[in-house]
């Protein structure tokens, strides 16, 4: 047999390989078109080819190795840059297309794996991808003047080495493929361990359609069974050139301190304040839709509501009437006890306990069942009154569950909220229709995301006008993500009578 069958019939072997280890969701082409010819460059040389290594053919963008991933990643990134603009606007589609089309069975196999949050909500997300800005978001700032012409462009970093949480696993990595492969990178990703295998699943179906549509091989790599050691990997791999982590803060901690230049998409608690110059009913009905969303797995989410005392029991009525159920203090007790975890040796005095996952993103039945209560069929969200320094505001609980607060004045109430969001500058929200409150209250949080008579999600343009994103890059200040976060701004200066005028 000749080396060339010989490598043939390899190649066919593995490609049979990697497509029975393939999504059975995704819509597979009838035929396997040839490749779209690459971008010849004006000067007509001929255009850069770049093949990947044999070891990374095939494998649709799944690896175990953090290292061979960014290999492949590095290669796919080359691929990328001789395509130009179209090509990244193919991968941008293709992603959304692949998002949408899988909606209901991604949501599913989500929801499966790591049993938390709602399956309405988790196909929602995903066909909300659709909202994420592609590469229109790139517009280059140009000057004009006696000296000739300068133009600021946004150029692509390379590999971008990304984490994400469990709480919004696809959705969370495909916005991020959408920013990043827009502004030209390539990315591998490290998923959280408990919502890998459906990452891996939406991974492997996006690199199989972007290699039918456009040739390219391992453009969104990912991680099959991710660890810290992987993510250290990663972190620490030269082709990786920025980190884009979203999770709490032990992983901004750890991106933080890589050495490499990071994204941080840290934890919330936010606040809500109710001063009662506005629609209470209005306010009540937006504090439930966005608390008892995806059962307030959302970091944008409403976690805690500080009420002035005169308009307490109007807007808890106006709780009820929207859907959610009351909880009397005993049952708020049995239900914190559960909640909140003490590490061994420590009392209740401890300031960091531990949430407890297994109440985390459950539906309102499990826990009104821990607190002893019961509920109507079809309830959004259980509410008590607790006091401002009662666990479930001190900790961000991402539970449908909300407390409460009385407060005497606004000032004690931006006070108290402020001392909620603990600095981390990420979600608060007002309900007021006075603009000294309003503005008091954004001043002393100064927290990325503002909504004012709104519910949180209108912060993502969902009720309110902006685009979505399930990275909202907190800590390090670049806001909600878009394709411009993951760039270099590169300038490019022509001195010469180049103005027509
Ligand atoms: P998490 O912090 O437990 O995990 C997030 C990711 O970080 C996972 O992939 C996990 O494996 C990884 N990780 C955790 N510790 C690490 C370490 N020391 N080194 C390397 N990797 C590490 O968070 P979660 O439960 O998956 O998600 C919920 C948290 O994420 C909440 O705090 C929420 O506010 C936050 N979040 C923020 C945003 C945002 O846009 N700002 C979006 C979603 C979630």
């Amino acid at each position: 047999m000749s080396a060339v069958n010989e490598t043939l019939i390899r190649d066919v072997v593995a490609e049979v390989l990697g497509r029975l280890g393939g999504s059975a969701t995704v819509p597979k082409p009838a035929s396997q078109p040839a490749p779209p010819p690459a971008v010849v460059p004006a000067c007509g040389c001929p255009p850069p080819t770049k093949t990947p290594s044999s070891s990374a053919r095939h494998r649709f963008g799944v690896f175990q190795d953090a290292n061979e991933a960014c290999a492949a990643a590095h290669d796919a990134f080359q691929q990328l840059s001789a395509k130009g603009v179209a090509g990244r606007t193919r991968v941008v589609e293709i992603i959304k297309t692949l998002c949408e089309a899988n909606a209901a069975e991604w949501g599913r196999i989500e929801l499966e794996e790591t049993k938390i949050g709602r399956l309405d909500h988790k196909i929602e997300k995903l066909k909300g991808q659709r909202g994420i800005p592609g590469v229109e978001f790139l517009q280059p700032y140009g000057l004009s003047g006696d000296h000739g012409i300068t133009l600021e462009e946004y150029a692509p970093f390379g590999v971008i080495g990304a984490v994400t949480p469990i709480t919004h696993s696809i959705p969370t990595m495909a916005c991020n493929i959408i920013s990043m492969v827009a502004a030209g990178n390539a990315a591998v990703f490290n998923p959280h361990p408990g919502a890998a295998q459906c990452a891996v699943t939406a991974a492997r179906a996006f690199n199989e359609a972007i290699r039918h549509e456009l040739g390219i091989e391992n453009l969104a790599c990912i991680i099959e069974s991710p660890t810290l050691e992987s993510f250290d990997a990663l972190a620490k791999n030269e082709h990786v050139k920025l980190l884009c982590v979203t999770g709490g803060p032990g992983v901004v901690k750890a991106a933080m301190a890589s050495g490499k230049r990071a994204v941080c998409a840290g934890p919330g608690n936010p606040p809500v304040l109710v001063d009662g110059t506005s629609c209470l009913n209005n306010a009540a009905q937006c504090v439930v839709f966005g608390a008892a969303y995806d059962n307030n797995l959302l970091c944008i989410g409403e976690k805690e509501v500080f009420v002035l005392e005169p308009f307490y029991d109007q807007f808890t009525a106006a709780l009820e009437k929207n859907g959610a159920v009351r909880l009397n203090d005993a049952q708020v007790e049995r239900l914190a006890k559960e909640a909140f975890v003490f590490p061994a040796g420590q009392g209740a005095g401890c300031p960091h306990p531990v949430v407890n996952r297994n109440l985390i993103g459950r539906d309102p039945a499990v826990l009104a069942k821990v607190a002893g209560a019961t509920m109507p069929a079809g309830t959004q969200l259980l509410f008590a009154e607790t006091a401002a320094d009662h666990l479930f505001v001190e900790e961000e609980q991402m539970m449908p569950f909300l407390p409460i607060v009385r407060v005497k004045t606004v000032d004690e109430g931006i006070v108290q909220a402020k001392r909620a969001e603990h600095g981390y500058k990420h979600s608060a929200i007002i309900h007021s229709h006075d603009v000294a409150n309003m503005t008091a209250m954004a001043k002393a949080l100064e927290t990325t995301l503002f909504i004012k008579n709104g519910s949180c999600l209108a912060g993502l343009g969902s009720g309110g006008e902006g685009y979505p994103n399930f990275s909202i890059a907190t800590t390090t200040g670049e806001g909600i993500c878009n394709p411009r976060t993951f760039t270099r701004v590169r300038r490019c200066v022509m001195v010469d009578k180049l103005r027509i005028f």
